[in-house]
């Protein structure tokens, strides 16, 4: 990652994002993150944006669904998919071009499916010290893993 001019560039994804563009996004996974506590859930918000548009955003829905696997991102996921089908969009198109933020480091699971779907870009608020994948525990997102998506940058 580069930082230039205010902007943080994700290098092979050719994305770039704006510290003004960060600070909108994070401002509204953190409200998504509210809604997960408000309904007794652990406060974890995502946001998947392409083009600046939002297509896809989650909030840990674990013990709504007692589903260990609702994950904030993995929901954002799901969304985003439905929102390829609606529009006619090539999910891997989509996805290679969308960054995904959210308020806390992705878990190991998360990061790896992450790399599964290609998003080149990562954006995240705090570290999550017992189960992330983004280099607090594992580092599932730089790794050198064979067949197992691409690497992705984290900021
Ligand atoms: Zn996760």
């Amino acid at each position: 990652m580069e930082a230039k001019g205010g902007l943080t560039r994700a290098s092979g994804g050719g994305c770039w994002v704006s510290a003004e563009e960060i600070e909108k996004w994070m401002e509204a996974a953190m409200q998504m993150a509210k809604e997960a506590l408000e309904n007794i859930e652990v406060p974890v918000g995502c946001l998947m944006v392409y083009n600046n548009e939002v297509v896809g955003k989650g909030r840990n829905e674990v013990n709504q669904t007692k589903n260990a696997t609702r994950h904030a991102e993995m929901v954002a996921i799901d969304q985003a998919l439905d929102w390829c089908r609606q529009n006619g969009k090539s999910p891997s198109e989509v996805f290679e071009c969308t960054v995904l933020y959210v308020t806390v480091e992705p878990c190991i699971m998360c990061a790896a499916a992450l790399r599964l779907m290609k998003i080149p870009l990562v954006v995240y608020g705090c570290q999550n010290e017992r189960f992330g994948g983004c280099g607090s525990v594992l580092d599932i997102a730089s790794a050198d893993l064979p067949n197992t998506g691409t690497p992705f940058q984290v900021t």
